[in-house]
């Protein structure tokens, strides 16, 4: 079968994109969109060593807060690096951190050490960990930006510790996940004819200009001049306010229901605004978490896509079918 489809990429900034695509089957274009949250890959920290705790927090909850920050590997050590689970190394010694026994084929190291010897308190940002590879950076020093806090320390207060980065898939732990939003969303087209023949008739034109301002909580409908409607389609939510809520004709709120229709000698309700749901046409909203731009993401997540349908043809029994959607996701890498 042959899609023809056709995709195209509109980037806002260096952390957002959008991919609009067409003639795109909705099992693709999710595909996609799970490639992009699972199985494009990051490095962040996993194993902590604790050396010297004097904070107020406990040890599992930093462990899982240095988990979630953000780090930046250079791109030639991060595509070196292999996935710690696909690893063929020995990794028996791995968590013995204070002698640096550890793999450096899928593994690297970080540590903190911060006392407070003021008598006000401090903040322990990204900014202290100290990389034991400098191809690895802070978030904060990456993108020259804010510090992110890790903890706060009384006077006397002391933390250190020694940490693993490993490099795996938002599918292993959502921490790997390189995007902090990614979302599908079908093209939506609005038919409001209905709604144009209230607006053009004299009585009911104050009363459906209300209508189109208050019904839509995106704003989709825009009156211009009172006599035309501008439609912003994108922002649709298909939350079907506009299909549910009846027409009203009053400014009391008072529901007067839909406008009439004769047709075919039967009387009818008719709907002032119409919705067709696309199942072909997708926008693909794409927003990085911050260490890698939203075109590194969407490469590395249809490589991911390409990797696993090779794996798949790879397997005695598959063929891939050749004409896809997925031809278009190869010409697209190429693009990037
Ligand atoms: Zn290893």
């Amino acid at each position: 079968m042959n899609f023809n489809p056709d995709i195209k990429l509109s980037q806002k900034d260096r952390d957002t994109l959008v991919v609009h695509m067409k003639n795109m089957p909705q099992e693709y274009a999710n595909g996609l969109r799970r490639s992009l949250h699972s199985e494009a890959p990051t490095v962040c920290i996993d194993k902590v060593q604790f050396t010297v705790n004097k904070s107020s927090l406990t040890e599992e909850y930093m462990a899982h807060r240095l988990g979630m920050i953000p780090i930046h590997v250079d791109t030639d050590k991060f595509e070196a690096m292999d996935f710690y689970y696909a690893c063929k190394n020995l990794h028996q010694h791995e968590l013995d951190l204070q002698k640096n026994l550890i793999c450096h084929t899928c593994m690297s190291i970080c540590s903190l050490m911060v006392s407070n010897t003021t008598n006000k308190m401090i903040t322990v940002t990204d900014r202290d960990l100290k990389f034991e590879e400098p191809q690895f950076k802070s978030f904060s020093v990456f993108r020259n930006c804010q510090p992110v806090p890790i903890l706060r320390l009384g006077p006397n207060q002391s933390i250190g510790f020694k940490a693993i980065l490993l490099k795996a898939k938002g599918r292993v732990h959502a921490k790997w996940s390189p995007v902090a939003a990614c979302a599908l969303r079908p093209r939506v087209t609005l038919d409001i004819k209905n709604m144009m023949k209230l607006l053009d008739c004299e009585q009911t034109n104050v009363h459906a200009t209300h209508y189109l301002n208050t019904i839509c909580c995106k704003g989709v409908f825009k009156i211009v001049q009172g006599q035309s409607i501008q439609l912003n389609e994108s922002d649709c939510i298909i939350c079907d306010d506009c299909l549910r809520k009846p027409f009203q004709c009053n400014y009391t709120g008072e529901p007067l229901g839909y406008p009439f229709v004769h047709e075919n000698g039967k009387v009818r309700l008719q709907q002032p605004v119409g919705i067709t749901v696309s199942e072909t046409q997708f926008q693909l909203l794409v927003e990085s978490a911050g260490v890698q731009s939203g075109q590194e993401i969407i490469g590395n997540a249809i490589n991911a896509l390409i990797n696993d349908l090779e794996d798949l043809q790879g397997l005695e029994g598959y063929e891939l079918i050749s004409g896809t959607a997925f031809d278009t996701v190869v010409e697209a890498e190429e693009l990037l």
